[in-house]
């Protein structure tokens, strides 16, 4: 044997660490989309954050804009009731009977009343429209800068992505030339498999235990496997099964 033996027969060694070569890439691969994937998430997630805080906002300027609205209708209603009081004060004046000022004198009272209660309403809608004002200062001042930190790491973020997908074309190219010199009914049985099978479509077999699925190999196939001179799935989850004993020292 020696290297000037280019059409030499490819041997179920040579299949198997292509599947493994192979393999070992497209996880690479894999585990590079999975983290884009999160990262961007995490972008995602914080924009969420930040849209809900902005319509948090929103919702309490509307709750001050509805207070407004109650205080401007209770003013109105006050600057009626204290016409009315004067009113009848000045027709105090005129009333000559007893019983007509004592019907006055109660009608003046309830109007008193009456203001007393609609300014300490419109006191009390005043320090609610404060407080919420001071809480809509605080929201924006963290959306403000929840914003600014979005915008920080939306921009990183972008430019670790763009290294991560320049990163990758090494592994796509590094990939074809593995598919390239692969059996082509091989490859798609193993494209198929890693589909189906979660990405792994290449397992080791240690102790007579499918690494892919953990069952036990019937001991007639792990035999065969053992012998090393026949191409075999798990019967199980059917992945592709190899043999090496080594791997299991990490
Ligand atoms: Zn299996």
């Amino acid at each position: 044997m020696t290297k000037s033996q280019p059409d030499r027969r490819i041997t179920l060694n040579d299949i198997i660490s292509q599947l493994i070569a192979l393999q070992k890439i497209d996880l690479q691969l894999d585990t590079i989309d999975n983290t884009v994937k999160q990262k961007q998430e995490l972008l995602d997630q914080q924009a969420a954050q930040l849209a809900q805080r902005e319509s948090d906002i929103d919702d309490l300027h509307e709750q001050i804009s509805a207070l407004e609205q109650e205080r401007r209708t209770l003013e109105l209603e006050l600057n009626e009731e204290l016409a009315h009081v004067k009113s009848r004060q000045s027709k105090m004046m005129q009333v000559q009977t007893g019983r007509e000022q004592t019907a006055l004198l109660k009608e003046i009272e309830d109007g008193k009343q009456g203001i007393k209660e609609k300014e300490e309403k419109m006191v009390g809608i005043m320090e609610e429209v404060e407080s919420l004002t001071t809480e809509i200062a605080r929201q924006q001042e963290l959306a403000k800068e929840e914003a600014a930190l979005l915008q920080k790491e939306t921009d990183s973020t972008q430019k670790e992505i763009a290294a991560i997908i320049n990163s990758k074309k090494e592994h796509d190219s590094a990939r074809r030339k593995q598919a390239g010199i692969m059996d082509v009914r091989l490859f798609n049985k193993y494209s198929l498999l890693r589909e189906r099978r979660n990405g792994v479509a290449v397992v080791n077999v240690l102790d007579g235990v499918c690494q892919g699925c953990f069952m036990s190999l019937p001991p007639q196939q792990y035999n065969t496997l053992l012998r090393g001179d026949k191409h075999l799935d798990c019967p199980v989850c059917q992945r592709i099964i190899y043999h090496l004993p080594q791997e299991k020292q990490e």
